[in-house]
């Protein structure tokens, strides 16, 4: 019965001159997204998007089904709901409520006793001839009528029914139900920026922060081969590819720390291995950022969460770079963190128990306050850094596991 579906947007409609920019990155986002279900037309009118079939008059349910999903990750969006647009003219309105009443009303029919409903009318056309409370009131008859008013009761509340009704300039739109969107902004409004993606549960959270802002990313991961299997980078593959399903695509740097944390076993203070670890897969992650034009880094690290992320050791490691590094996690709890993946879906891929690359060589007790002098001094035992790191940089591969789509 659905012929359209309506999507609203929040803070895309806060933006000033460029707000067109933001609009039409979205629609392309959900057109590309689309893609992958069936033809479809995506329109923007008066702060609206409206997504509807190409050639046939109503969604299938199989579609409306498919398209649910991607709109809870259509980064900008907060909600859709479908519906029925129809003429606006009260008397056409009531009509269609009418008519569809039972099948609103089929779920609770069976059931003893009275069944919560409400009517929320909106009206953006002011020159229609009734206020949004009369719509109200008339609409609510007419479903009354259709149910028998004995079996409902009328609850602004929490109603078991409700009907949104929106009355615009070309038309009238009749939905049931609400889509929760994402929020944030379209993915690709802001520039791409580089994720250091562990097996992890906080960096695939990081990553998703930030293509919530606007921000495609790449990633970049580091492995210890032989110390650590190749479990490690399939599993890292395995979130890459999850996460791109909310961009358009985003490539895999991976990158075999082993030759450099074999150096510093063998030349550096046992206690400042990790923060040693850590500014080399900064300079490495930079280096491919550059290269690739990425503007940022972005990092899962939250403050005080194990020794390398102390205020001291995020500041030694962070020396390293001269290109601004996003941590947008650094204020979030550990359990606040594993909410979100299990949100976004990668919760259960981090859980699974991999070697991690950072715990090669790792000491007992790892120093939680490591100066930068102290991490120089250490550096600068090692023979030739730069030349192994140069070396470790042109053996990494790059994978891409672009989310497919039919149209490319
Ligand atoms: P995560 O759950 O993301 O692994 P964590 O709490 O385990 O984070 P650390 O292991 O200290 O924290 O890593 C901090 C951040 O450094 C990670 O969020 C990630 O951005 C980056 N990082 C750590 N190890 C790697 C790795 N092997 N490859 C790529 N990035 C890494
Ligand atoms: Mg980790």
């Amino acid at each position: 019965m659905y012929n359209a579906i309506v999507c609203r947007y929040h803070e895309i409609a806060t933006k000033g001159h460029n707000r067109c920019v933001f609009e039409q990155r979205l629609m392309d986002n959900l057109q590309r997204a689309l893609r992958r279900i069936g033809r479809f037309r995506v329109r923007r009118v008066r702060g609206r998007i409206w997504i509807e079939p190409e050639a046939v008059a109503e969604f299938t349910a199989a579609e409306l089904e498919q398209i649910q999903p991607l709109i809870a990750g259509a980064f900008g969006l907060e909600s859709a709901s479908p519906a029925i647009r129809l003429p606006a003219e009260l008397e056409a309105i009531k009509t269609r409520v009418g008519a569809i009443a039972p099948a609103l009303f089929a779920p609770f029919a069976g059931r003893p006793g009275e069944t919560s409903f409400r009517i929320r009318a909106r009206r953006s056309d002011k020159k229609f001839p009734f206020r949004s409370a009369e719509v109200e009131v008339a609409l609510a008859a007419a479903f009354a009528e259709a149910v028998g008013p004995e079996r409902l009761r009328v609850d602004l509340e929490q109603a078991e029914i409700t009907i949104g009704c929106e009355i615009r300039h070309e038309f009238a739109l009749l939905f049931f139900e609400s889509w929760p969107g994402p929020g944030g902004l379209p993915v690709g409004s802001n520039p791409r920026v580089l994720t250091l993606l562990s097996g992890g549960i906080d960096s695939p959270v990081a990553a998703y922060q930030v293509m919530k802002r606007g921000c495609p990313t790449d990633f970049i991961t580091f492995h210890s081969a032989p110390y650590t299997p190749p479990e490690t980078v399939e599993k890292v593959r395995g979130i890459a590819r999850k996460l791109n399903e909310f961009q358009w695509y985003g490539v895999l740097h991976v990158v075999n720390l082993a030759p450099f944390q074999k150096l510093v076993r063998d030349c550096c203070n046992e206690r400042v291995r990790t923060v040693l670890y850590r500014r080399a897969m900064f300079r490495i992650a930079e280096a491919v950022a550059r290269q690739g034009k990425l503007q940022a880094l972005v990092t899962g690290e939250s403050v005080g969460q194990v020794a390398s992320q102390t205020i001291t050791n995020l500041d030694t490691i962070n020396a390293v770079v001269d290109l601004l590094v996003l941590r947008p996690l650094a204020g979030s709890d550990k359990l606040e963190a594993i909410r979100l993946a299990e949100k976004i879906g990668t919760l259960a891929m981090s859980e699974v128990a991999v070697p991690d690359s950072c715990t090669v060589f790792a000491p007992a007790s790892p120093s939680t306050a490591v100066p930068r002098a102290v991490a120089e001094a250490e550096e600068a035992k090692i023979p030739e850094y730069d030349r192994v790191l140069a070396a470790i940089i042109a053996d990494s591969e790059t994978i891409d596991e672009r989310h497919s789509d039919p149209a490319e």
